[in-house]
């Protein structure tokens, strides 16, 4: 017993986000990612087309090493999960990016490994660049994928991992295939040193119904395989090396977390219905049409935001009319029946300099999206004529990103006319587009009505409503705590903005992030949306709420919500309205938690 203690060490305490909920005694499991260093090495010409090949052979390796984990995860996991793995086979597929690393073996005359860090290193930038955090997690499907890709050039391939029965993962950064190459009947745990909310390990663990605590800082190095350890993800804490009083408290608490099945309905195909019978409309928002592929069977309707910044680099700057296109039709074609709505380039800030813009003092109020392309009518022009080039080839909606009032509008369709029929007479074949407007600034909710008669749909941007609203920098932590996406003028302001859709007859589509978290997605359900655009993982989740509560029970909460002073009010309101109708539905931890102090 002293022998063991003293090797075991002091108790020490590691703080992160509990994404997955449990409490769990066990033993930790090191798992590296086996990240390996690349080094350039240059080929005589005689060798670079076998390079080529040798490439070829291991893109085929890592295809069916992928199935094959594919095929196991949807055997264990479900099929929801399994999606992850075809995001990944869709990279292996990826025509441009295997042209890419062929490039650069046969122009650089460089070894395969070299070329596809290099390739790869340059699609991660990208992804560095975007604003939403779903997005940039799925960075490390690029590195998840790379690194396959790699290992198979060497020949070897990854096994599987038998656990003890006990095992709580402890990793850097547990990359999806690693995650579902373990054992899942023995994984009790999973505790990592980054991630969040929307990892994969986290969606991973929330399907496998195992406690997970992701953002641990450097917990990694200071665990070994085989010690104590302790996760608590309701206090969002990890314990090393607990002591005896510690652990004795703990294995009284233990209790393995009921497995949360987030499995969407299989028939995904049906219309998705509140309990009292209120149809909704679930949509993605999507930044790589291949995000899309799969998600529509679990009842997406359509893309309802392809944010097309996104084809925007600063290496590769501004695409050109035919990329653009091309980028449009295969959303329209992924889309299918149920279409796409393009916005228009949300661009503006620093990343703008590079393009000859000003630096500005406050480029959240500066020349952001619709403002940045009124004032460079060229970049306006050119999306304009790809976006309904591409529509005639599938359905392509447009919306114009943070209108303030509808004279942004009306400049806007304007030119988005003018182009029309600029292409017409060049004999150029185009499609019938909708314009819609997001309401995202003050103005133009208090305008609402007016924009209105001027669009055809609105699509209501939460995040960035919040931020102005409240006139809180949206990605500035320093202000975390009073970015309150249940304040009541942001309630306010939603529902007047749903009332002025309505009263126009043009739909409403709800696409902040707030959409993607179901107890907020019941308030906004309960001040009368019913079309919702969310990142692609949430899609399931907020669909088993809604077809588990009545559309009147959420008015009624709504209106309650309407008449309180503070946000604190809100939040309360909620957390006790909800554990009363629906304990079940809503765990603690999925609630908006008390503010300490507050
Ligand atoms: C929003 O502002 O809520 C929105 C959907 O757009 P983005 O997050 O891209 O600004
Ligand atoms: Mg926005």
């Amino acid at each position: 017993m002293t022998r063991r203690r003293r090797i075991e060490g002091q108790e020490t305490r590691w703080r992160g986000l509990g994404v997955s909920e449990g409490i769990v005694v066990g033993r930790v499991l090191r798992v590296f990612n086996g990240a390996r260093q690349v080094y350039r090495a240059t080929l005589d010409e005689k060798d670079v087309e076998r390079e080529v090949r040798r490439l070829r052979a291991a893109v085929r390796l890592a295809r069916m090493q992928l199935l094959a984990i594919k095929a196991r995860a949807e055997k264990e996991l479900g099929a929801e999960h399994a999606y992850i793995f075809d995001a990944h086979l869709l990279m292996l597929e990826d025509r441009k990016f295997l042209q890419d690393v062929g490039r650069h073996i046969r122009e650089d005359r460089v070894n395969a490994e070299w070329a596809v860090k290099v390739a790869a290193d340059r699609l991660l930038a990208i992804y560095a660049e975007v604003k939403d955090d779903y997005l940039r997690a799925r960075g490390s499907d690029i590195e998840d994928v790379t690194q396959r890709l790699i290992v198979a050039l060497s020949g070897e391939r990854h096994s599987y991992k038998k656990l003890s029965e006990d095992a709580v993962i402890v990793s850097e950064d547990l990359l999806p295939s690693a995650a579902a190459e373990l054992d899942f009947e023995h994984a009790r745990a999973i505790a990592t040193d980054s991630g969040g909310w929307t990892s994969h390990t986290a969606i991973i663990a929330r399907g496998l119904g195992i406690p997970a605590i992701v953002g641990l800082r450097d917990l990694h190095r200071h665990a070994r395989t085989g010690d104590r350890i302790i996760v608590d993800s309701q206090q969002d804490v990890v314990i090393l090396h607990p002591s005896d009083s510690t652990l004795e408290h703990y294995k009284s608490l233990e209790k393995r977390t009921p497995r949360t099945n987030y499995t969407a309905a299989e028939d995904g195909d049906k219309p998705l219905r509140t309990l009292d019978g209120k149809e909704i409309v679930l949509r993605a928002n999507v930044e790589l049409p291949a995000e899309y592929e799969d998600v529509r069977r679990f009842g997406a309707r359509g893309i309802g935001l392809y944010r097309s910044e996104f084809l925007f680099s600063h290496k590769r700057g501004m695409p050109t009319e035919d990329e653009q296109c091309e980028a449009y039709i295969e959303v329209a074609e992924v889309a299918g029946d149920e279409g796409a709505t393009v916005r228009l380039f949300d661009l503006g800030g620093e990343k703008m300099v590079a393009f000859g813009a000003e630096l500005e003092r406050n480029p959240t109020l500066g020349l952001r999206a619709i403002r940045f392309s009124l004032t460079h009518e060229e970049v306006l022009r050119t999306q304009a004529r790809a976006i309904l080039r591409a529509a005639a080839r599938g359905r392509l909606d447009i919306v114009l990103p943070m209108i303030s009032d509808v004279m942004d509008v009306r400049r806007a369709r304007r030119i988005i006319n003018e182009e029309r029929v600029r292409l017409e007479s060049e004999g150029r074949e185009v499609g019938g587009v909708r314009i819609g407007a997001m309401i995202e600034v003050p103005s133009a909710v208090m305008t609402a009505d007016k924009i209105a008669r001027d669009v055809d749909f609105f699509s209501l941007g939460t995040n960035d409503l919040v931020q102005y609203l409240l006139a809180v920098d949206r990605s500035n932590e320093g202000v975390a705590d009073w970015f309150r996406s249940l304040h009541p003028s942001v309630l306010q302001s939603i529902y007047r903005t749903i009332d002025a859709a309505r009263k126009a007859f043009i739909p409403a589509v709800i696409c902040g992030e707030m959409a993607s978290t179901p107890a907020y997605a019941v308030v906004l359900l309960g001040l009368g949306a019913t079309d919702f655009s969310m990142t692609p993982s949430s899609i399931p989740r907020v669909r088993r709420t809604i077809e588990n509560v009545k559309f009147a029970e959420a008015q009624e909460i709504a209106r309650e919500c309407l008449e309180c002073e503070t946000a604190d009010d809100v939040e309360e309101l909620v957390r006790e309205r909800f554990t009363e109708k629906w304990r079940e539905l809503f765990p603690p931890k999925s609630l908006p938690a008390p503010r300490v102090g507050g």
